[in-house]
């Protein structure tokens, strides 16, 4: 089996340490990686660090020639899209056409960074005279070395709303995909090779915990963004304060999906399983809280476990409805969970266990599962589970819906059901979320920002917010009556 490499200024380089890859849908080893010491991480710093000070060629690359590279890296991706697609699949589990739609969302980013970078930025500013008649402006220029890091769930899509923005911006990279789904982003890599990109402008290191606190402590790092969990993103910020690095973080979440009696009900279970089920309930955004009338509760629950139950699970390859998570722990994770939701006196609708039929015995899956009568003080309703199970909770009133779906540290997404529109805008402006959704849940597009509020980080992702944090922004005051001032007497 062929150990996949580190690539550290344009080279890629082994270590004496190998990571084991497992397929979650058998539990069996396909692939291997080597693992960065913090020494390797320390180099491709450093080689980040020359690529952006010194040899400056991506950087000093103008954006209409840096654009045509990053096209090319949407060009190729796509040539070997059906690679990246099965990469992720065996990696994480999630179904191959989840993993295609994630291809194509990646491609299309990149052709939207190599276009946003040649478009009109910065302002011009009118200002007083008190110095003299100036023109004050506005330019954006590249951070520097950006240290990137992301997590298993979307391993090819994660990578790739950092890397576009960074690079298209003319920084310096230095980035670290999780170790449980490394390959996809290590093609990308490949592909970067073979465009062109610099050596030192793009380094890939492989590693966990050690590997992630030092890209946010070294103090050669300008800028550290992580996508992960709020407890990982909270240590992360407390390394990156030794040189006030500029910090990015997309957190965890527990959304509110918020269903009123007046809503289309097919279309709302039907949103509501995208919103729990979609990528095996392992997205940051999921909507994992329904929060619905009590009118329609009982018809809407029968509905949903109908559909539930229904679900295919099986290997990804195979596209089924649900794969499985992506490893042994975050399986048994979920079902202490579930555990947890039935000792504090949840009603378990459907599902609360570990498949293991058809030739699903060695993979981590679990059944889609639904908890009724949920209460907002039960672990499940307040932490994040990460995984195919979804509470149901009652309101009788707009304002105690509103109330309930902020009732919660997170504020990542939300979404509200109802056929009367001046209500939908309503509550939606009361929740307390960056990404939400009328009368639909997860949608997500390339052009619009994409972050959280409170627990669930800083900064966003995607659209013209997304280039701007990877940009610093440097303010220009010409004098236009140059010579001599007259502010002192001598
Ligand atoms: P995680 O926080 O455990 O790991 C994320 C990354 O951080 C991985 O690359 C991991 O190797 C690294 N890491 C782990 N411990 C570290 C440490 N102590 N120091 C430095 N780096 C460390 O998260 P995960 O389990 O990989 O992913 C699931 C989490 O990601 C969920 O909380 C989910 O909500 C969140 N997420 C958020 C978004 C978003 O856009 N807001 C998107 C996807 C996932």
């Amino acid at each position: 089996m062929e150990i996949k490499k580190m690539y550290i200024g344009g080279e890629w380089l082994s270590s004496d340490k190998v990571l084991d890859v497992i397929n979650p849908a058998d539990g069996k080893v396909f692939a291997q990686v080597y693992e960065s010491s913090v020494e390797d991480t320390r180099k491709a710093i450093a080689a980040a660090k020359k690529s952006f000070y010194e040899t400056r060629e991506w950087r000093d690359m103008d954006s209409q020639e840096r654009g045509d590279i990053i096209l090319k890296i949407a060009d190729k991706i796509e040539e070997y899209a059906d690679e990246f697609a099965r990469l992720d699949t065996l990696d994480n589990g999630k179904p191959l056409r989840e993993a295609e739609g994630d291809i194509s969302d990646g491609i299309h980013t990149f052709r939207y960074y190599a276009s946003l970078i040649k478009a009109p930025h910065g302002g011009a500013y009118d200002v007083n005279k008190g110095f003299g008649e100036m023109h004050s402006y506005t330019v954006h220029e590249p951070v520097g070395v950006c240290a990137q890091i992301t997590p298993w769930n979307y391993p090819f899509l994660m990578s790739v709303w950092k890397l576009a923005p960074a690079l298209a911006a003319g920084n310096s990279v230095v980035f670290k995909p999780s170790p449980k789904a490394p390959l996809s982003t290590i093609r990308l890599f490949e592909v970067f090779e073979e465009v062109g990109i610099p050596a030192g402008a793009a380094n890939l290191v492989i590693g966990d915990a050690e590997v992630g606190t030092e890209m946010a402590q070294n103090k050669d790092v300008d800028m550290i963004t992580f996508t992960g969990s709020t407890r990982v993103g909270s240590h992360l910020m407390r390394c990156a304060s030794g040189n006030i690095k500029k910090i990015g973080l997309e957190l965890g979440g527990k959304s509110p999906n918020v269903i009123f009696a007046d809503c289309d009900l097919d279309g709302s279970v039907e949103w509501a399983m995208v919103g729990i089920f979609f990528n095996q309930g392992e997205v940051c955004s999921a909507g994992s809280r329904i929060i619905i009338e009590k009118s329609i509760k009982d018809e809407f629950v029968k509905r949903l476990a109908k559909r539930a139950n229904a679900m295919t699970i099986g290997n990804g390859l195979d596209n089924p409805d649900i794969g499985p998570l992506i490893d042994e722990t975050q399986m048994n994770r979920v079902l202490d969970y579930i555990k947890s939701g039935i000792d504090e006196g949840a009603t378990l609708v459907c599902g609360g266990t570990r498949y293991t039929e058809n030739g699903c015995e060695n993979g981590y899956f679990v059944r889609p599962t639904i908890f009724d009568n949920c209460t907002s003080d039960m672990k499940i309703v307040r932490e994040e589970i990460f995984g195919p199970v979804v509470t149901v909770q009652t309101f009788e009133t707009e304002e105690e819906a509103v109330a309930m779906a902020n009732d919660t540290d997170y504020g990542l997404a939300g979404a509200c059901f109802t056929s009367d529109i001046t209500r939908a805008m309503r509550v939606i402006k009361e929740i307390r979320a960056g990404i939400t959704w009328i009368n639909c849940y997860n949608p997500t597009f390339n052009e619009a920002p994409w972050g959280g509020y409170k627990m669930s980080g800083i900064g966003r992702e995607l659209g013209v917010h997304g280039l701007e944090e990877y940009q610093e922004i440097k303010q220009i005051n010409i004098n236009l009556t140059p010579g001599v001032l007259g502010w002192y007497e001598n």
